[in-house]
């Protein structure tokens, strides 16, 4: 009698969730780039947009050039590999670029859902090819407290959380950031040698052996590389490095 019950209710519920989703997709959801209607209320962009964003068909999995179909890596990367691998979407173009700039700089949530669909298909692509292992957990690159604090959110956090859920990867926040520090881009060369100077330290250990760091742009691979280098001090584990788009790329 109790089973009886409890399967009625379980229905009810699947029924009011089916009517909830009926009524949200009956509300506005428009394209965030042309605002057209888009064809539902979780697509944040129209079919037409989505098509536009810079999608090369094949990058290095090294620096993100774009290459040849039949190869992996470019002719720079063959003859001196790099530690891990690069997996971005595309080079920093519009309207990447835009949608990027909506995320960090107008808190524009529902631009990183975008952003990540459309790393996700490139990283999709490279499973089924079998050119990337799947990483057990996606692990945001973090943001100073007080950087945080002031943003209000973590636009890395926003876009490996979209990726967790397009890709069924777990999410992982097992990295601190200990200082502010200035944008690499704003600093001579000199004085970038130093700025990243153990600035990130894991929290605790990872239960697993490999992982995709994440974080939106990729321009000079300084935090990549200085976040990897800490994380290997502690503890051995594969690493690739996953972002939305490459800078200084034509
Ligand atoms: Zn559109
Ligand atoms: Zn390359």
């Amino acid at each position: 009698m109790r089973l009886l019950s409890a399967n009625t209710s379980l229905h009810y519920i699947r029924r009011l969730l089916g009517a909830i989703e009926t009524c949200r997709n009956t509300l506005p959801h428009c394209c965030l780039l042309c605002n057209r209607k888009t064809a539902h209320y979780r697509d944040h962009l129209c079919s037409v947009c989505r098509q536009d964003l810079p999608y090369p068909d094949q990058l290095c999995l090294g620096c993100a050039a774009p290459i040849p179909s039949a190869v992996s890596f470019c002719g720079k990367c063959q003859q001196s590999p790099p530690a891990h691998v690069l997996v971005t979407a595309s080079s920093y173009h519009s309207p990447s670029k835009e949608l990027i700039s909506s995320l960090k700089y107008h808190s524009n949530y529902l631009a990183a859902r975008e952003l990540a669909r459309h790393l996700a298909r490139r990283v999709q692509q490279l499973l089924q090819q079998q050119l990337i292992d799947k990483p057990q957990f996606l692990v945001p690159v973090p943001l100073h407290w007080r950087r945080q604090h002031s943003r209000g959110f973590n636009q890395a956090a926003l876009l490996a959380q979209g990726l967790s859920e397009f890709l069924d990867i777990p999410l992982l926040h097992c990295c601190k950031r200990n200082k502010a520090t200035t944008a690499q881009a704003q600093l001579s060369a000199k004085q970038r040698q130093h700025n990243l100077d153990n600035v990130f330290e894991l929290s605790y250990p990872i239960k697993g052996d490999c992982i995709a760091l994440i974080d939106d742009v990729f321009t000079t691979g300084a935090t990549m590389q200085e976040l990897s280098n800490s994380i290997l001090t502690q503890q051995p584990v594969d690493i690739q490095y996953w972002t939305i788009a490459r800078t200084l790329l034509d």
